[in-house]
């Protein structure tokens, strides 16, 4: 029998480099000696277990500060041919084994996972080599006759199946949307057409959200080839679109990209197809490791730290029996997956793409994959012109609420999809004041060129919802403007003002049309959707606030008091806390009392006198009437006395600003793709019926209007269910040192 022993951890990182890797090492690290374990890093991949010596070292709760905001992997990684021999993994097995190391977190790709698996199987049998050649001794081999691990996919590719992101993807397309946005540019001024090769050798994820994400006009991705004759219809779709109004041309080609008889398509083919056919002045640009570049993403910062707390969990919690798992994220919610069946589908995705079964490869990436891809080419194709309609239908499009980053995507494929569908859109100008005056103009293709990387909204918004002594002039609006659906962008307000309407039907009328709210808010707060449009901008804001206010107080010991937007809605600061690294949020969900705030002074008081410099909080605007801002830090500064000073930032509308994320730019325009298919389906069959629109669990979700008031939380204007309030203890492991040392 098994002697017992401490439980010991090892992580590493393995494979290419992504940004996130280190908030998951980070979070391994804490969680595990929140837990009590020692963890110990290892480093450059399998090459350091293969080494020993000091490329495998303890790591202390300090070891692991202050890399959450770096690309790359502190601890390194490497490619190890010696890991695929087997006297290589003996030797990684005497090493780990020298520090008690039988539980690994190994965050990498499909291959380190499945080298981590296959070294699993073998452990027994390297042990009992190690105890023959008496390179261990008895107790050793009897107290580690198992290994467990647990895998984290960190891959930018986006590439693997069982998760829906793996880490360093988001923040890679964040890179190549940076990229598309400036190359746009030039393009635009000299009417060019540019071909961008991105990454993604067997995965066309980065390709098709970027050709998303960036308003591209073509997009050729490994899994799904262009039917043959693709060139002349490719280059038919750039002259439509030169004609209507565009002046950059961008074509997203993968650099796996293939014909459906499987030859490479390469970039400078696209060229030359391109200016051959079109006589255009064609340039090509590859991104190449600029994509695995730079700071991480606040999603991969999010993400990579909840992944890291679980596969913690998950490889403490296992037995020498146990299936190993893979920790992704499925539908918005991290799971655990079994990690070899998903590496062999992983597998077997590119297996389909060499044998030319693309419906295989496409049905191995799941619905959701499909589906942007059949949204995309609906967008690409839609007509910039408008045919006349059989049953002509006017569409209108307004915001109301707070501005969010995304509203401007929002509009535009709402416009370019509705027009698809033979209607006319309208854009409202000014909100519902706006549609009372007639600001109301009709938006055709090319009016909306280029507004999917415009932050602000172009239609403009305004946080007045109609007063009952307005709602005559709102109903006569829509008719004058014979107004057959509304869409309706935007936060709170519109809510309020779409449920308004609603209710009202009976006394006007002109409300009984189809209505349909698409949430936009950064406070996230809106019912019948996990995520709205804005919240990933404003998230990323902040977290590039916080890193700038980080290094500004490495100078003095300081304690922080950042001041974050949400109104009642504390997601902007739980979310901010987690990727940015913050020791304490303050939310209205939780309260704050004057205990907390006490007992959060002799925390503060305390590591202050441990050597801490900086002590980052994070503060929901509203999270107490009474302890404001000025209050706590007052506080604060009081009781640091001469140990610390204190500062506040408030971050105010800055949150609102910025071009919108990739994430924003994809989820508007996916949700107004099915918005336009509502509100048509409703004219179609003659129906009125209204509806909130919004992701929930990952899926699109629609909701009849008239439910919204069992959703919501009146007084306090948010949803009366959060999901994200179930991270809190997270954040708090992350931030909260365990007693006795850092290590
Ligand atoms: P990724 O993890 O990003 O897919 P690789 O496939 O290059 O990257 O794998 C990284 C490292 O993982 C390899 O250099 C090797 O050390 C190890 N590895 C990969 N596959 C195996 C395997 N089948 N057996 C043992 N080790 C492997």
């Amino acid at each position: 029998m098994a002697l017992h022993s401490p439980k010991c951890i090892g992580v590493l990182t393995s494979g290419g480099d992504a940004q996130g890797m280190n908030a998951a090492v980070r979070a391994v690290v804490r969680t595990a000696l929140q837990q009590g374990v020692t963890v110990y890093a290892i480093y450059e991949g399998y090459q350091g277990m293969v080494d020993g010596g000091d490329r495998i070292r303890a790591l202390s709760w300090d070891d692991a500060g202050n890399i959450l905001h770096r690309g790359g992997t502190v601890i390194g990684t490497a490619r190890c041919p010696a890991f695929r021999e087997r006297d290589g993994r003996r030797r990684a097995a005497r090493h780990l084994l020298e520090h008690g190391i039988d539980r690994l977190v190994i965050i990498g790709g499909d291959g380190s996972l499945s080298g981590a698996n296959e070294f699993r199987q073998e452990w027994p049998d390297l042990v009992a080599e190690l105890l023959c050649n008496g390179e261990i001794d008895e107790p050793t081999a009897q107290r580690h006759p198992a290994l467990m691990i647990a895998g984290l996919v960190g891959s930018i590719d986006n590439d693997m199946v069982g998760t829906d992101m793996t880490i360093g993807a988001d923040s890679a397309l964040h890179r190549i949307v940076e990229a598309i946005d400036a190359i746009g540019s030039t393009a635009a001024s000299h009417q060019r057409t540019f071909v961008i090769e991105v990454m993604g050798r067997r995965c066309g994820y980065l390709p098709l959200m970027s050709a998303i994400a960036g308003g591209a006009d073509y997009v050729l991705i490994p899994e799904s080839p262009p039917p043959d004759g693709w060139e002349e219809h490719m280059c038919e779709l750039l002259r439509r679109d030169r004609a209507a109004g565009r002046r950059d041309s961008i074509v997203i080609v993968a650099e796996g990209a293939q014909s459906r008889a499987g030859q490479p398509i390469s970039a400078d083919y696209v060229r030359q197809v391109l200016e051959e056919r079109l006589g255009e002045d064609t340039r090509v640009t590859i991104l190449g490791h600029v994509q695995r570049g730079g700071t991480p993403s606040a999603f991969d910062r999010g993400m990579s730290t909840l992944l890291g707390y679980v596969a913690v969990e998950e490889v403490l919690a296992a037995t020498p029996d146990s299936e190993p798992q893979m920790i992704g994220i499925r539908h918005n919610r991290i799971q655990r997956a079994p990690l070899m069946q998903c590496v062999e589908q992983t597998r077997a995705v590119a297996q389909k793409i060499a044998a030319q079964d693309y419906a295989g490869a496409m049905a191995l990436r799941g619905g959701s994959f499909t589906e942007m891809f059949e949204m995309f080419k609906r967008l690409a194709e839609a007509r910039p012109s408008v045919a006349p309609p059989t049953r002509p239908r006017r569409l209108a499009i307004i915001h109301a609420g707070g501005l969010a980053p995304g509203m401007n995507p929002a509009v535009r494929a709402a416009v370019r999809l509705g027009l698809d569908r033979g209607h006319t859109l309208l854009g409202v100008r000014g909100s519902f004041q706006g549609l009372i005056d007639g600001r109301i103009e009709e938006l055709r293709w090319g009016d909306v060129e280029g507004w999917t990387a415009l932050g602000g909204a172009e239609l403009g918004a305004s946080r007045q919802i109609p007063t009952v002594e307005q709602l005559y002039a709102v109903g006569r609006a829509l008719e004058i403007q014979r107004i057959d659906g509304l869409l309706i962008v935007g936060g709170w307000m519109a809510y309020e003002a779409a449920h308004l309407l609603y209710s009202e039907r009976e006394r006007y009328p002109a409300f009984k049309i189809p209505l349909i709210c698409l949430p936009a808010s950064i406070d996230n707060n809106l019912p019948g959707s996990e995520l709205s449009i804005g919240a990933d901008t404003a998230l990323n804001v902040i977290v590039q606030a916080l890193d700038r206010i980080k290094l500004s107080a490495m100078a003095a010991r300081r304690c922080f008091v950042v001041e974050v937007m949400g109104r009642y809605c504390g997601y902007l600061a739980l979310m901010s806390g987690l990727a940015g690294g913050a020791e304490r949020v303050y939310l209205h969900e939780e309260g704050v009392t004057l205990k907390d705030l006490q007992a959060d002074v002799e925390h503060m008081v305390a590591s202050f006198q441990d050597g801490r410099r900086l002590y980052l909080t994070i503060r929901s605007e509203n999270a107490n009437p009474h302890y404001t801002t000025d209050f706590m830090c007052a506080l604060f500064e009081e009781e640091g006395r001469n140990l610390f000073d204190v500062r506040q930032a408030v971050l105010g509308h800055i949150q609102q600003g910025g071009n919108p994320s990739p994430y924003d730019r994809i989820l508007a325009t996916r949700l107004a793709a099915h918005c336009i298919d509502y509100l048509t389906q409703q004219l179609e069959r003659g129906s009125t019926e209204s509806a909130i629109i919004g992701m929930v669990e990952g899926k699109v979700s629609i909701l009849p209007l008239k439910q919204m008031p069992d959703l919501v939380d009146w007084p306090h204007r948010r949803p009366k269910e959060q999901w994200w309030l179930k991270l809190r203890p997270i954040m708090q492991a992350m931030a909260q040192q365990p007693e006795g040392g850092s290590n």
